[in-house]
């Protein structure tokens, strides 16, 4: 399978050489050049396998230039009972009648970012032994990312961690779930600033094209294509063990941010999964809802984004939303650099309305927005109403969901996280505290490994280059 550029501009790729890059020397994202199709007949033979083999027929074609067995190993491997919580790896809980939970964060940070990046962590490692390099991954986080990164690049050879947070501002248990790790080759560290502060200064060091490349300077952000791909198979994992019958039509509604995990739904069907309609939900950071409602996609800048009971969700650049207009767009790679490229550039906005692929778009996808009353209000009567406890991104899928049900056709809202990871608004909503995971039950009182920084890119670059060993060798 070759790669090619949402904006045309780049040669095309294999797999091997995207992996490990973030967006195309044009500027666009990568995507494959068409999406493999599975027939009904196909798809009825993948019911009932275990979830690794599942992942390895959607995924095999994607990373073709990998021997099929060692793909497949490597899925047997990160697919696990012990990473997951239990064989089945995702988990399906019904609401009610017709409405149910993809569970996907079932892994090791209880977030659904688990599930691609636990598969990323082994991709990169073999990857960089395979040509004898290292790489230096530093990036921001807010809270789920950065967690999810570094339990999947823990004790991984030819990797290092450098993940910046905002001192003091993250939730105790995120806080407690990242700095307790005490792995040679992860390092946190706490910024006296907000979170913007920590991106600007991750900006500012892969800015430096001459310290990137002496240290092998590297992202793991949400455009990565092989988090996009891992994605796609609990789609697919969903529906084919909650639907009657193969070909019967399922809806499912995705709490969204940077449209990553909602693209994996739209790849999925591309790719011949029978999903209907599906729904995006926002938080009170509703570019992506104002878009479907309105045809104009007029990113914000951060100092706009509001900070939420979602917090997940605290995004006004969906940054994998240019890979779903350039295939809604017929994949004209001309339209789809003027949009991205000249209009949001001079005028901050493109208008979609009246064009074809508008009407497109909002025939497979609808659209709403949840907000802290809302969210709160729908723990609530979900708990009271089934005895299941949603987190509050999940709650805005719900919130979203309930308005777009139709008579006939299930619908799946997909679980983001657990609700042991934001329990104030839990409390907020119910009155009292989310049960823990076991593995989380004393996690406040395990020692916590990080360094403190004023935000200063050269003490950053400073600390990068003192504590990322060999790297600098090569
Ligand atoms: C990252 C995240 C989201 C947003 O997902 P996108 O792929 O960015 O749309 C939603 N909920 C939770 C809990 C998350 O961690």
């Amino acid at each position: 399978m070759n790669y090619l550029s949402t904006r045309g501009g780049a040669p095309q790729a294999g797999f091997d050489e995207i992996l490990l890059e973030g967006l195309a020397p044009d500027g666009g994202l990568y995507l494959p050049e068409r999406y493999p199709h599975l027939d009904l007949e196909q798809l009825r033979r993948m019911q009932g396998l275990p979830y690794a083999e599942l992942a390895f027929e959607v995924l095999q074609p994607f990373l073709a230039p990998m021997p099929p067995q060692q793909l497949r190993e490597m899925l047997r491997a990160t697919y696990t009972a012990q990473a997951f919580g239990s064989d089945d790896i995702i988990r399906l809980q019904p609401l009610d009648a017709q409405l149910g939970l993809l569970g996907v964060s079932q892994g090791p940070t209880l977030a659904f970012k688990d599930m691609a990046m636990q598969l990323l962590g082994r991709l990169f490692e073999q990857a960089l032994q395979a040509r004898g390099s290292e790489l230096n991954i530093v990036g921001a986080t807010s809270g789920d990312t950065g967690s999810a990164a570094e339990y999947a690049m823990r004790g991984r050879r030819g990797i290092r961690v450098f993940m910046l947070s905002p001192f003091g501002r993250m939730s105790p248990f995120q806080t407690a779930q990242m700095y307790s790790l005490d792995e040679p080759n992860i390092h946190n560290i706490a910024v006296q600033d907000v979170f913007d502060t920590c991106q600007d200064m991750v900006k500012a060091v892969s800015g430096d094209l001459e310290f990137k490349r002496r240290w092998h300077i590297g992202t793991i952000n949400s455009i990565n294509w092989a988090r996009v791909a891992a994605q796609v198979v609990y789609y697919f994992a969903g529906y084919l063990r909650s639907v009657r019958k193969v070909g019967d039509p399922l809806d499912v509604a995705v709490p969204s941010g940077n449209f990553g995990n909602i693209l994996a739904a739209h790849v999925a069907r591309q790719m011949g999964l029978p999903l209907r309609r599906l729904v995006l939900a926002t938080n009170e950071n509703d570019v992506l809802d104002e878009f479907l409602r309105t045809g104009v996609y007029r990113p914000r800048a951060a100092a706009q984004t509001r900070q939420t009971s979602s917090p997940s969700m605290d995004i006004s650049k969906a940054s994998n939303f240019e890979r779903y207009v350039f295939d809604m767009l017929g994949r004209d790679a001309v339209r789809t650099r003027d949009l991205f490229e000249r209009q949001l550039a001079s005028q901050g906005s493109f208008d979609l309305s009246a064009d074809p692929a508008f009407a497109r778009m909002r025939e497979g996808m609808v659209s709403g927005r949840s907000d802290h009353a809302t969210r709160v209000r729908t723990i609530r009567e979900e708990w009271e109403r089934s005895g299941v406890l949603i987190d509050p991104h999940t709650a805005d899928g719900v919130a979203v969901a309930r308005r777009n049900l139709e008579p006939g056709v299930p619908m799946l809202v997909v679980e983001t996280a657990l609700p042991a990871k934001f329990e104030s608004t839990i409390r907020e909503a119910v009155g009292r505290e989310p049960q823990r995971p076991e593995s989380a039950r004393d996690i406040e009182l395990r020692p916590q490994h990080f360094v403190v920084m004023q935000p200063d890119v050269e003490a950053l670059k400073a600390y990068i280059a003192e504590h990322a060993g060999s790297a600098a060798a090569a």
